[in-house]
């Protein structure tokens, strides 16, 4: 599943292609994402490209003539090819630009989301992202933030650094990472971190988010091309998927354990 680096790459990767050209055309199948392919998508077509951001995992193509919201899901691929490469199975969504180069969104599993918010009617005001968290490189986001979220909750830890509406972009992968470095037990309650593990968590997840990043972005070239297919690249993990491996650290097993349905990796000695 695509993380807050993977989008962020994303985002990177096409907004070179997108920023000030005109969509000239918008193509959407019968085939239905986590909400259906609505006509009002064709409102940009003749519209011009302003801006591409991302907000959590959501990316955002402002225009001339409103909004693109997209949202990756499970599986979703955005790539950047050049106009007549014909379409391949599980390509659901594309626009083409006045550069001769088309976005296509390519999703499997179709958890993805592709929806047209009018100029007047911005997406940041929409349901999904009107309560998000603070970003996490954002100033807002920090130790004292953090401290004042996680006292008022008595859930794990994990569970709460995996929330959204405390902060976004940690999701289940980056959570374990994070919590390994910073030497923080998973199933801690969250209100028994103190004050100096907010400060090292909110230093370790930028640290580990923004490595992520970098390393994307030599695979950025994977966005043009004809078999321009973008593989999400594999981290350097120390924990997650290492079930029964020796702990990098001290060379004991990392136990694998289950909380709240999505699995977690630590090493019982590293963390306790
Ligand atoms: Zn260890």
């Amino acid at each position: 599943m695509p993380e807050l680096p993977e989008v962020e790459v994303t985002k990177n990767g096409i907004a070179g292609y997108l920023i000030d050209q005109k969509i000239t055309k918008v193509y959407f199948d019968d085939k239905s994402l986590r909400k259906p392919f609505l006509p009002n998508l064709y409102n940009l077509e003749g519209a011009e490209v302003r801006k591409v951001e991302r907000r959590a995992k959501y990316i955002i193509i402002m225009t001339t003539k409103g909004y693109l919201l997209l949202h990756l899901g499970m599986t979703g691929h955005l790539t950047v090819l050049d106009k007549g490469v014909q379409r391949a199975l599980h390509d659901h969504f594309e626009i083409e630009l006045s550069n001769k180069k088309i976005i296509r969104l390519n999703d499997i599993r179709r958890f993805g989301l592709v929806l047209y918010y009018p100029l007047e009617q911005s997406p940041y005001e929409s349901e999904y992202l009107k309560d998000l968290g603070p970003e996490p490189f954002s100033d807002e986001f920090n130790a004292e933030y953090l401290y004042s979220k996680l006292s008022r909750h008595s859930k794990s830890i994990k569970q709460t650094i995996t929330d959204n509406y405390v902060v976004v972009g940690i999701g289940n992968i980056y959570a374990s990472e994070v919590l390994f470095k910073t030497k923080i037990n998973p199933t801690t309650p969250a209100n028994k971190i103190s004050l100096r593990q907010c400060q090292n968590l909110v230093s370790n997840i930028r640290d580990i988010l923004s490595e992520s990043i970098n390393k994307g972005g030599t695979t950025i070239r994977d966005f043009s091309g004809a078999d321009g297919r973008l593989g999400y690249f594999v981290q350097n993990l120390n924990v997650y998927g290492h079930k029964n491996d020796p702990c990098p650290v001290c060379g004991h097993k990392i136990v694998s354990i289950i909380q709240g349905q999505r699995s977690t990796f630590y090493c019982p000695n590293c963390q306790k």
